[in-house]
């Protein structure tokens, strides 16, 4: 069966034909590709074609697809078993491992998805602080749970809506909005709202519109601004942690958070993410305290064999320069094309995520990415697609670089942007 022949059948039995919306490519059009399998920088689709693959299961995938080490520890550790409920070394392993790469992660708590992570962290910092209201950051993305749907970015934001259908007034009246990169808009709420304010929940490095970076001091200033509130510092690093650097953002940028979430590349693809912290918060889970969170699959068997792998092969010394190396070549080759054939558009990197904003000179907040032309990233996408290349189906998502992109990868990438920027009539 072809991939439009997928797609209309799985659209008859799941809405939009996807278990998650971005991959329907409704910000680019057609059919989305059917994934048959993945090799190293590759995938391929069910009607024969190979790709680079930028998406890289958004970001989880660090080393690439399929990569030997990691299929291993998974084929062993389901031959003992795929899941007991019941505590594994492998677990006491990957926390020990985490708190050793992360100071601020005094204790951790492993659960099955970015979502859950966020989700349980709020809880808990609203437990420790006896208050309610959480600070988002427009454009940020947290997962789908009901008080996080508010100006939220990824999938969100990609099908242009303002927030989902189905949360409770009360619920969303609780989440109060930050402008990313604009500490004062914090402040502001800080003044309004002393003493309400639980939690401020960030990615440190914004990856779900587009990449944004933090600029100068943004992440201290937040930092100072929340401690002196008394309120919990939350990054969501699920998408920076292990991948901006072993030690993620708050390695980069030197700001240590309350609690922290990690996803992706911990569970090495498969379904694992965590939430942890300082010990006083994270004591107040259950069975130790009166914050009830579970999980059946939590700390799953496979999962955290997929993840230890995956952390094993990180921890070599020149992985991340690699990585950084990679990036900006790919970053370099294309900035160069698309100013030689003069198309307006910029790249926003941090490491190996990258976004490219087309129509715009600079992106620095939300308001800015929004301004960016779909219209052109489509036929981007599009151009790209029909040469081999696969990047994220949608104009405010990172593109992720691994380990397994060789130099040729991004050769290749760059040439294909050069025969398409040559031959699309663009502006
Ligand atoms: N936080 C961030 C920063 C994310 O990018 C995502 C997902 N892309 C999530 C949380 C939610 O993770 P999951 O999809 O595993 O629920």
């Amino acid at each position: 069966m072809t991939s439009e022949e997928l797609y209309a059948r799985a659209c008859k039995k799941i809405p939009g034909g996807v278990n998650s919306p971005v991959r329907a490519w409704r910000a680019v059009g057609g059919a989305p590709r059917f994934v048959e399998r993945g090799a190293g920088s590759r995938i391929y689709d069910v009607d024969g074609n190979g790709y680079v693959d930028f998406v890289n299961s958004w970001g989880a995938l660090i080393l690439g697809h399929a990569q030997r080490d990691v299929v291993a520890a998974v084929q062993a550790a389901a031959a003992r078993g795929t899941t007991y409920g019941a505590p594994t070394e492998g677990e006491v392993q990957l926390a020990e491992l985490v708190c050793q790469c992360y100071p601020a992660v005094k204790k951790i708590r492993l659960v099955s998805s970015g979502t859950e992570a966020t989700m349980s962290a709020l809880r808990l910092a609203r437990a420790y602080t006896g208050r309610d209201k959480i600070v988002k950051f427009d454009g940020c993305y947290h997962g789908h749970s009901d008080g996080l749907l508010v100006k939220a970015g990824s999938g969100v934001a990609t099908l242009a809506l303002p927030e989902s259908a189905g949360v409770p007034r009360a619920v969303a009246g609780e989440t109060l909005i930050a402008e990313f990169n604009q500490s004062d808009t914090l402040q502001t709420l800080f003044h309004r709202y002393p003493r309400e304010i639980a939690a401020v929940i960030i990615e440190p490095v914004c990856g779900n519109m587009g990449v944004i970076p933090p600029q100068e001091g943004f992440l201290q200033r937040v930092r100072e601004l929340t401690r002196e509130a008394g309120a919990v510092l939350i990054f969501d690093e699920v998408i920076t942690g292990f991948r901006v650097s072993f030690a993620g953002a708050q390695g980069c940028y030197g700001v240590a958070p309350d609690l922290t979430c990690l996803g992706k590349v911990l569970g090495g693809g498969l379904p694992l993410a965590a939430f942890g912290g300082d010990k006083a918060i994270m004591d107040l889970l259950a069975p130790e305290g009166p914050v009830y969170q579970a999980g059946t699959l939590s700390g799953n068997p496979l999962a955290v064999a997929a993840g230890l792998a995956t952390l094993k092969i990180l921890a070599q010394d020149s992985v991340y320069a690699e990585l950084e190396h990679r990036a900006q070549l790919l970053e370099d080759g294309l900035s160069e094309v698309l100013r030689r054939h003069r198309v307006k558009a910029i790249i926003n990197r941090v490491g190996s995520m990258l976004t490219l904003f087309f129509g715009v000179t600079r992106v620095s907040s939300a308001t800015d990415a929004r301004t960016c032309s779909r219209e052109l990233f489509a036929r981007f996408f599009q151009g790209m697609l029909q040469r081999g290349i696969y990047f994220p189906p949608s104009p405010l998502e990172a593109a992720f670089v691994s380990l397994a992109h060789t130099t040729g990868d991004i050769e290749d990438t760059v040439r294909a942007c050069d025969d398409w920027a040559a031959r699309a009539p663009v502006i």
